[in-house]
């Protein structure tokens, strides 16, 4: 198998449901033994690429080129070297963590000493070989979702792929969830993507690629998004935002963001200047808000829209 820099290639990936496009002329690559992510709101297409990705969906136009193998011609190998995490719960409730990966083990054509092997191997990687024989009904959020992990790596994949992998995972199980994938990352070298909608997340990934209506808003670190933006970002809130947007444009010679009545602005040393913006516009500020860029920032910046504005109830 060629061995590539670049484990995935994307080149001009595009799919529609019948006439609705979710995913439009999508073109990036990932790194060997990166943490990449796909970050997006609900509806950006995050779905539809994981399906692509896992060659659940046959014949996307464009091409993906995956070890730099082509999806669209050597997809059983390619398929070989994957290991997917399905967002939805894969395993068995009734069966224990060790049968779980047994009985995924036996899909594989895997058996004997070499299958449980692995399965130790795994489970003590995601801390669970004490707690192998239990059945997974009894187990916590976290602990499937580790044990959902464990079951991906089990073909000793060279790409691990997974959909959402810390939603519905309170805090602390989630930060669990990380230093997991971060040790079969390091330990393994395996090359991690996911998608996500979650904005501390995607904060940990090596390098991201915003989605924003299927397509590509921005592809970088996290870190590097964040600079681009450069200084603070002051946000005030005010019931005359195109008055407000006016007046800073006129006294200052700054362009503003008006996002859901909100208004925005980027400056260097930020808090030096909200002084002067209040005095500038007094009795039309009813708060004054004074942050470092944070991802939700980058998607305001780069798509013009509030994240959580595509999300669903209770996410984004
Ligand atoms: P995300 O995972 O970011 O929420 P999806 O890939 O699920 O995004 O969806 C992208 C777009 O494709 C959305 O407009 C969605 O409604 C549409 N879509 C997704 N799956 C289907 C489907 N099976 N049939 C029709 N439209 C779909």
């Amino acid at each position: 198998m060629p061995e590539t820099e670049n484990i995935v290639e994307i080149d001009h990936l595009s799919h529609s449901y019948g006439k609705r496009a979710a995913l439009v002329d999508l073109s990036l690559r990932v790194r060997r033994g990166e943490i990449f992510g796909f970050l997006g709101p609900n509806g950006s297409g995050k779905t539809t690429l994981f399906r692509i990705l896992c060659t659940l969906i046959a014949a996307p136009a464009g091409t993906v080129k995956m070890f730099g193998l082509d999806l669209a011609q050597s997809r059983e190998e390619i398929r070989r070297h994957l290991g997917v995490v399905f967002q939805s719960a894969s395993l068995d409730k009734q069966l224990t963590a060790n049968e779980n990966l047994r009985q995924q083990g036996r899909l594989y054509g895997l058996r004997g000493a070499e299958l449980s092997r692995r399965i130790d191997r795994l489970l003590e990687r995601v801390n669970l070989l004490d707690r192998r024989h239990e059945r997974v009904e009894g187990f916590s959020g976290g602990m499937r979702r580790r044990v959902e992990l464990a079951k991906g790596m089990l073909n000793q994949p060279r790409v691990l792929l997974l959909d959402e992998p810390s939603t519905g995972l309170d805090p602390a199980a989630r930060i669990d969830m990380w230093n997991y994938l971060a040790e079969v990352q390091r330990t393994d070298g395996v090359t991690i993507l996911l998608t996500t909608h979650l904005m501390d997340e995607a904060d940990r990934c090596s390098r991201l690629a915003i989605m924003d209506r299927g397509r590509l808003a921005v592809c970088d670190t996290p870190a590097a998004m964040k600079e681009r933006i450069g200084g603070d970002v002051i946000s005030l809130k005010t019931t005359a935002s195109s008055r407000v947007a006016e007046i800073i444009r006129e006294k200052f010679q700054l362009e503003t963001e008006t996002v859901d009545g909100m208004v925005r602005l980027e400056r260097q040393r930020g808090h030096e200047f909200v002084p002067q913006l209040i005095e500038a516009l007094p009795g039309l500020i009813e708060s004054v808000s004074v942050g470092k860029p944070t991802l939700e920032d980058v998607f305001i910046h780069v798509t013009g829209r509030f994240f959580r504005d595509e999300a669903g109830p209770g996410e984004g």
